[in-house]
């Protein structure tokens, strides 16, 4: 990024209550290619796949399957999710499924809550307001949404942003799962209460589990605020920033 671009990028990173950037002390992993932005993928990188009904070619790095460079079975839940109809309400009024977006080897993946009008329009989890303030968080955090997993709860958008019915979080439940168990992160951020409670099957509220590490599988779960509150209440962001520095630890830890 050339200096003058960075400069303004830490000023609004300043703005959003993140005083500090994080430098990573080795060369992050592959980055992979996103439909919806021009990244050069390096060349250990395979993109490509068929077209999805979210409109996007399934990506993944090259060592999943030496012959196509597609996880076969990521290939699988994805066709199952896109042609999901067990909420019948969210089934017919969605526009786009949103199965979720990143790297399919990410060491680090967000959960959210339910794709919004946005998402739902570009089959994409967080690009709307919430999500263009994730994306800062992310890269405060030295990486880029192509280096990381982001999905959400629900796949489709529940009708007016209501918030998911715990029968539709049932329904998305095992999709989330199997998600997890092939994208094998070593941390989940979980955003908001309902990531919390789909994760976690626990009645606390996100005020009393942020900040802490819970455990999803074995998997360590940092449980922070979601994006769109940090938009109702930007005073909380430097919060976020603080879990946020919890979780470049725990994975700084992790490389040998
Ligand atoms: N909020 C979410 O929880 N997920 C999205 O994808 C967008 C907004």
């Amino acid at each position: 990024m050339p200096k003058s671009e960075s400069l303004i990028f830490l000023k609004t990173l300043k703005e959003d209550g993140i005083e500090e950037v994080y430098v990573p002390s080795k060369s992050p992993r592959p980055v992979m290619q996103s439909p919806s932005r021009q990244i050069v993928s390096p060349p250990n990188v395979l993109v490509g796949g068929p077209a999805t009904k979210s409109g996007f070619p399934l990506k993944t790095c090259g060592n999943d399957d030496a012959s196509s460079g597609i996880n076969p079975e990521i290939e699988t839940l994805r066709t199952k999710v896109l042609k999901c109809k067990l909420c019948a309400e969210l089934a017919k009024t969605r526009n786009k499924v949103v199965f979720g977006d990143g790297n399919l080897q990410a060491e680090l993946v967000f959960v959210g809550e339910a794709p919004g009008a946005d998402e739902d329009e570009q089959g994409l989890p967080f690009v709307g307001r919430a999500g263009q303030l994730l994306t800062k968080i992310i890269e405060a955090m030295g990486k880029t949404r192509d280096q990381v997993f982001i999905c959400n709860v629900l796949k489709c958008r529940p009708p007016n942003n209501r918030p998911p019915a715990p029968e539709e979080a049932a329904h998305c439940r095992p999709f989330l799962k199997r998600q997890l168990e092939l994208i094998k992160p070593k941390v989940i951020v979980a955003l908001g209460n309902h990531a919390v409670k789909a994760l976690l099957q626990t009645e606390q509220g996100i005020s009393q589990v942020r900040g802490t590490f819970q455990t999803y599988e074995g998997i360590p779960v940092m449980c922070t605020y979601h994006p769109a509150y940090l938009l109702r209440s930007p005073g909380e962001k430097r919060k976020v920033w603080e879990d946020m520095k919890k979780v470049m630890k725990l994975l700084e830890g992790t490389k040998e």
